[in-house]
């Protein structure tokens, strides 16, 4: 089980950290993949664009490979179990826990005029989706490793004090690291909203990504042969091993070692390579974005499927904890 939040266009890092994955699981297991429309009202309360948000996403998750009649795709608030199970997790999550979060105490610091209380309990939230669908692997970024570690907490203490119900929900990627997509210019993770020159976008437009690449940070290159890189240069060939062939890589590793890289070149490489995986995505999202009453389909049997499982988890829930005269 996963989720993206409808606040802007798909990026290369949730890619990588989390499509590819779900990409791969729909042939292994029985999954749960939504459009995280609740999350967004915690950061975005101006709803006017959120429709439009939500298609999108849906559409880029088809484009990438996300097949909807292997998997659940819904949106997050189809499902009204969600709230439900949210609510009873609320009175299992301690203020001092939520507190200290990590992406709680960012988005204190970027939005001190919207401290909400949702903000403050976005992890139970999120662990409410998780476990509604009694889920085991959470395909998800790097970022996401913290909230993992409290959704086992809460549903660890659901268990202790109701009764066995909850698998320990764990992040997972097949290439066993949880991977971060680094931002174009060095400075933390690509992101829908934050830092959006330096993040690219599978909806961007081949000059745009040509642009953005090339303004990549670099310097004037090593001076001593097999030294350590910079972070912002070992951030540009990170990006390369994600789109670049073998022999690409290897033959800018070796230039690096041996102080003759042009890192001019490097950038020109990359960015055709970045157009090539990302222009027949973006082809493809705006081909699904024609079709409404396709994506309306998609969301409508999506929730069939995703309520037939929160309702199943919600009677054990709520048998489990007495309420039930
Ligand atoms: P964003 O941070 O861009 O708003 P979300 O919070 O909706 O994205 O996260 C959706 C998924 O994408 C999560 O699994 C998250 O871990 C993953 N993700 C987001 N940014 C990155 C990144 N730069 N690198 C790797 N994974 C990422």
């Amino acid at each position: 089980m996963s989720g993206i939040r409808p606040t802007g266009f798909l990026h290369l890092g949730n890619y990588f950290g989390a499509i590819q994955n779900y990409v791969k699981m729909q042939d292994e297991f029985e999954c749960y993949f939504m459009v995280a429309d609740l999350h967004s009202l915690t950061t975005h309360p101006d709803t006017s664009e959120l429709k439009t948000n939500v298609y999108r996403v849906l559409a880029e998750n088809i484009a990438c490979g996300l097949d909807p009649d292997k998997v659940a795709l819904y949106c997050q608030s189809h499902v009204y179990e969600t709230a439900e199970l949210y609510l009873y997790l609320n009175m299992l999550a301690y203020i001092g826990e939520l507190e200290k979060t990590v992406t709680f105490k960012d988005k204190v610091r970027l939005h001190p005029e919207n401290i909400n209380a949702g903000l403050l309990t976005y992890p139970v939230l999120q662990t409410a989706d998780i476990i509604l669908h009694r889920a085991s692997y959470v395909p998800v970024g790097k970022d996401q490793e913290q909230h993992l570690e409290m959704a086992r907490n809460f549903s660890n203490r659901f268990n202790f004090r109701y009764g066995e119900i909850f698998p320990e929900p764990h992040a997972f990627n097949y290439n066993q690291v949880l991977v971060k997509v680094p931002s174009l210019d060095g400075s933390g993770k690509m992101s829908k909203s934050e830092n959006q020159l330096a993040t690219l976008f599978l909806a961007d437009e081949d000059d745009l990504i040509r642009k953005k690449v090339m303004k990549a940070k670099t310097d004037n290159g090593p001076t001593e042969n097999n030294s350590d890189k910079p972070d912002y240069i070992e951030n540009i060939f990170g990006l390369m091993r994600l789109v670049s062939s073998e022999d690409v890589i290897a033959k800018f590793e070796h230039d690096y070692n041996h102080c003759v890289i042009r890192y001019g070149d490097m950038k020109k490489q990359l960015a055709e390579d970045m157009v090539s995986f990302i222009s027949p995505i973006r082809n493809k999202v705006n081909d699904i974005l024609n079709d409404e009453a396709y994506l309306k389909r998609v969301m409508q049997q999506g929730a069939e499927k995703a309520r037939k499982s929160a309702k199943a988890t919600m009677e054990l829930v709520r048998e489990a904890m007495g309420l039930h005269y």
